[in-house]
């Protein structure tokens, strides 16, 4: 992903997208979702095209929000109305960083008030990943969830099991993404074969893409609200996980994030990132700050989304001057 990684989506938004919202009323954000969505069929009803309706329908919510003097949380209907559960998104392999460093980083977010963290396995064999998860279990006792993410690791069910037998005496609270995306039978069968729950998501689109993981009993579900057709589709995804008692913990983006999880039942966990070592959107807020509290985020209680952009940040990683 280079930073010109937004260029497709930006132009999905101009081509599709722009004269099916412009003048229209945002209280008909259903309405605004299909015709954007029928639009977006014969052009990709995935990936960049599905991201950029996505962007334009977080807009709408954030519009109406706002509209109300609501935080988005409450406009959409608070379950949770002061703080959202949070785990610590990290222990990213990198040169120079052994299982020492590794441990220490998780034990950083114990000291913030963590009390569960992900990190990465699938790069390295799978012994070589149980001393990771091993030294980071050691480091953070026996009562923090530990997450594991492979991003799309393992070649088929058979390696990802294999993998995750050597996770098991370590008690991992999912793994995370552990074969491509659209092999819904393999996560099934690895859900099956192992005690470690299986997790994914971050790049499933629409109800009916999270509907297929829910009927097989593969995954807890982890849409993102950027990815999967906004905020919208979210809320479509998370009622529909809960009437097969399934949660959701969305991938992402935890300033957003932390108002739909909190206007979620069955919403489960946010994912936060320390810093700006991976998830780097903060710098183009005026206010990317996030209290924490208690292992989890404070939600914010300024109208809509809350986040306000930096206008000069924007001017500089915009890709072109469309406005
Ligand atoms: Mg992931």
């Amino acid at each position: 992903m280079g930073h010109r990684a937004g260029g497709i989506p930006a132009l999905a938004v101009r081509e599709l997208f722009k004269d099916i919202i412009l003048g229209r009323d945002a209280t008909e954000v259903e309405r605004l979702w299909d015709l954007m969505y029928r639009e977006a069929l014969l052009h990709g009803r995935r990936g960049a095209v599905l991201r950029a309706l996505s962007a334009v329908d977080i807009a709408l919510w954030d519009l109406l929000s706002r509209s109300a003097g609501l935080p988005l949380f409450r406009y959409l209907g608070a379950f949770r109305p002061d703080w959202v559960p949070a785990y610590a998104s990290g222990g990213y392999y990198a040169e120079g960083k052994g299982l020492k460093e590794l441990a220490a980083e998780c034990e950083g977010y114990l000291a913030l008030g963590f009390r569960a963290v992900k990190i990465k396995v699938g790069r390295l064999s799978p012994a070589e990943d149980a001393r990771r998860l091993e030294a980071v279990r050691r480091a953070v006792g026996e009562e923090v969830e530990i997450f594991l993410d492979a991003n799309n690791a393992w070649a088929d069910a058979t390696d990802a099991v294999a993998a995750v037998r050597h996770f098991e005496p370590y008690y991992p609270g999912w793994i995370e993404e552990p074969l491509l995306p659209d092999d819904v039978e393999g996560h099934a069968a690895v859900a099956r074969a192992t005690r470690v729950p299986v997790a994914t998501g971050e790049i499933e689109g629409t109800r009916w893409g999270f509907k297929a993981l829910l009927e097989r009993e593969a995954a807890v579900l982890q849409p993102d609200a950027a990815v999967c057709g906004g905020i919208t589709e979210f809320r479509r995804i998370g009622a529909l996980a809960a009437g097969y008692g399934v949660s959701v913990a969305p991938h992402w983006f935890h300033q957003l994030h932390a108002h739909l999880v909190a206007a979620t039942p069955n919403g489960r966990w946010v994912e936060y990132f320390h810093g700006y070592g991976v998830f780097n959107f903060g710098r183009l807020l005026a206010n990317p700050e996030v209290e924490l509290k208690d292992g989890g985020l404070v939600l914010l209680e300024a109208p809509g989304h809350g986040l306000e952009l930096d206008e000069g940040a924007v001017r500089r990683w915009a890709l072109d001057g469309w406005a």
